[in-house]
């Protein structure tokens, strides 16, 4: 049996008791809505709820869940906390310096990080891999903070090489691309209409447009040929999505991701496919929280 295999066989063994996303505040995430859909889907007999955790409350929460035998997520602003805290992570957690997964196995839990695959997923979905190869396209990248951090590994493992990441604090931008050992060119936000008209691609890992109507820049600057990924999501599209998709642009915003990073916990849990359509269907369907996400 490979190490993969036996690893999988283990988890598999080791079916969370329960589920959980600990986040603060954590009352308007989705991913209730969707993984309850597919678990009810899939006959697995597991709840998944959402739990408030204050940062000083995080070493004991972890250490409870443990215990307990859970699984779950992870989100704002506990990500890069718990790689810290849980010494058992996998290396593309590792790698990212951020946890969004977890699992336990024999009383420990494992860290690990699907942010990435749901990047991957999503730049997959908008630039075909039939129009030209990864190497030779420009990509933009807004924002230098955990998002960007998977973002920036994702596109690594795409083949993108041709990176230029805009950021208010350039310090941070650079530090993060030295970490990931991922080259990237970094300016100024001054810089964005000149490095826009050469991308393939630009995303907004920055949290712009997660609450009001600001856009992380004008489409008018976005060339015709260019694709745009908005990490943020809200019920009915971020406003520069919309505005993307009026101007002809092929945009999609987080929902994908989001979905995509799900199924890929989901299927670390279980070790089944993850039902995807349920999940879109569930999210659908779904009120829109109060804050519109
Ligand atoms: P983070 O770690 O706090 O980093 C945010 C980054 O955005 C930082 O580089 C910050 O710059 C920059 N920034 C913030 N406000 C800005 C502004 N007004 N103008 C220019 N730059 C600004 O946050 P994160 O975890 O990366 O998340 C970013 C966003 O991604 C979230 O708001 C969320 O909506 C989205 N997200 C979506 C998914 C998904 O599944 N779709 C997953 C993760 C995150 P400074 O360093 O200068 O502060």
């Amino acid at each position: 049996m490979t190490e993969q295999r036996q690893e999988r066989a283990v988890r598999a063994a080791q079916r969370p008791s329960r589920l959980v996303i600990l986040g603060h505040p954590v009352a308007h995430s989705l991913s209730p809505v969707f993984q309850n859909a597919a678990l009810l889907d899939a006959g697995i007999p597991v709840v998944y709820d959402r739990e408030d955790v204050a940062p000083d409350a995080l070493t004991e929460a972890l250490r409870r869940l443990a215990a307990e035998g859970a699984g779950g997520n992870i989100t704002i602003p506990h990500k890069e906390a718990a790689a810290a805290l849980i010494s058992r992570c996998t290396p593309t957690a590792r790698r990212v310096g951020a946890v969004n997964t977890f699992w336990t196995e024999q009383g420990e839990l494992v860290g690990h990080n699907t942010d990435v695959d749901g990047a991957v997923a999503t730049i997959r979905a908008l630039v075909p891999a039939e129009v030209s190869a990864p190497g030779d396209r420009s990509v933009v990248l807004l924002g230098a903070g955990g998002s960007a951090a998977a973002t920036l590994v994702a596109l690594s493992s795409l083949g993108y090489h041709r990176i230029t990441m805009v950021a208010r604090t350039t310090g941070r931008a650079h530090a993060l691309s030295e970490r990931l050992a991922i080259p990237a060119q970094v300016v100024r936000p001054d810089a964005l209409e000149r490095v826009v008209a050469d991308a393939e691609l630009v995303i907004n890992a920055t949290p712009i447009g997660l609450r009001d109507d600001a856009l992380p820049m004008l489409v008018a600057m976005i060339p015709a040929r260019c694709a745009v990924f908005d990490l943020v999501y809200r019920r009915g599209r971020t406003p520069w999505i919309a505005a993307c998709r009026e101007a002809g642009r092929r945009a999609e915003d987080g929902l994908r991701m989001l979905v995509e990073q799900g199924a890929s916990a989901f299927e670390a849990w279980f070790d089944v496919l993850a039902p995807r359509a349920v999940m879109w269907r569930a999210l659908d369907a779904a009120p829109p929280t109060h804050d519109g996400r």
